[in-house]
């Protein structure tokens, strides 16, 4: 049977252990995410508090063979079908929660120049979008100025912002004109900048999952209504994760607001909030059937797939078979908008060469 060869939009790096701890002075790296494990549970501390705990067994889940290396990654990803990755952090995602301004500009510093030359100094198969200072708007705005120059195509951003700093608000605009200007993809991944599990009742490991799908549609419903996609046409917003069967659905309910209830709409804007999702707003997916029939029927095209390698929602293992089940009987230009296409409109990796 044919290979189905797919590019993904929603993968992650694994950095050292002791990445800050070697990089950065002991004031500084002993407020730097670092993870413990306990008895049952990993904990979690970033600057000088105590930010979240996952289960043991989650994080002994994660066992692709290259998931620490990057020689055998690449060697794991040959084996999948997988050429091109947009490689997310995994500690690094921690560095959202810092409000501390130096130790934010430095902890993402630090990943930065890591990524820089450990994985996109090494494969031009894997980018990592760079990390951003989320304590201080001018120290993020220089980033995305200095990650530019160095190659970067993307900045990461979390889904959840803290209250009074969501993102149709002004306190981003500089950041917005950086990144269009330099050509950075806003790439949103759900589940960073807030607690993951907010519910511990019944069907609670489902429920949370669930949840995690909302802050993306938040991200969009307030780029779009707030303006800032309008005013930045050249800004593209990519939702790492968490489906993208909801894009579509969430572009009719905008537009039926902006529509119906337009005396309380402001600011107008030039486009259709359902044109600016169709050109400016990108998702990806793992296992959604959904997305893939949404690209057949209502025209909305920005669908990537995704592996989440390492991770235990990812693939690895059952790419070919996940791939083979999503795209059974689906024509081949859906097929190929969905695995390659999308992903190219908005990142360069080099042509795959067939082995
Ligand atoms: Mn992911």
């Amino acid at each position: 049977m044919t290979e189905i060869w797919a590019n993904s939009a929603d993968s992650h790096v694994l950095e050292p252990d002791d990445l800050w701890l070697q990089a950065l002075p002991k004031s500084l790296a002993e407020r730097a995410p670092r993870s413990e494990r306990g008895d049952r549970f990993e904990v979690l501390y970033i600057d000088g508090g105590q930010v979240s705990r996952q289960l043991n067994d989650m994080m002994d889940a994660i066992r692709p063979p290259g998931a620490r290396d990057l020689s055998v990654r690449l060697a794991d990803l040959d084996k999948e079908g997988v050429w091109g990755q947009l490689a997310f952090p995994s500690m690094g995602f921690w560095s959202v929660l810092i409000q501390d301004r130096e130790l934010a500009r430095e902890v993402v510093r630090t990943w930065n120049d890591w990524a820089h030359s450990e994985i996109m100094g090494k494969t031009d198969r894997i980018l990592t979008p760079a990390c951003l200072s989320m304590a201080n708007i001018d120290d993020a705005v220089a980033e995305v100025e200095r990650v530019a120059e160095l190659g970067f195509q993307a900045v990461f951003l979390p889904t959840q912002t803290r209250e009074g700093e969501e993102y149709g608000l002004d306190r981003w605009e500089p950041v917005w004109t950086a990144a269009e200007r330099a050509g950075l993809v806003l790439a949103f991944h759900i589940g960073t900048g807030g607690d993951t599990v907010v519910y511990r009742g019944p069907g609670g490991a489902v429920v949370n999952f669930v949840e995690t799908t909302y802050p993306g549609m938040r991200v969009v419903s307030h780029m779009v209504a707030g303006g800032a996609l309008d005013r930045h046409p050249g800004l593209k917003v990519l939702i790492a994760e968490g489906g993208a069967s909801w894009l579509p659905a969430i572009a009719d309910r905008m537009d039926e607001a902006y529509r119906q209830h337009g005396i309380f709409v402001r600011p107008k804007l030039s486009r259709l909030p359902s044109e600016i999702i169709r050109e400016q707003v990108y998702a990806s997916f793992q296992h959604d059937a959904s997305a893939v029939d949404i690209v057949r029927s209502t025209g909305y095209r920005n669908v990537m797939w995704g592996d989440d390698y390492p991770h235990l929602e990812g693939t690895y293992g059952h790419t070919q078979e996940t791939l083979r089940g999503l795209f059974e009987g689906v024509p081949d230009d859906i097929r190929d908008r969905i695995t390659h296409g999308a992903f190219n409109e908005l990142f360069t990796v080099p042509e795959r060469v067939a082995p």
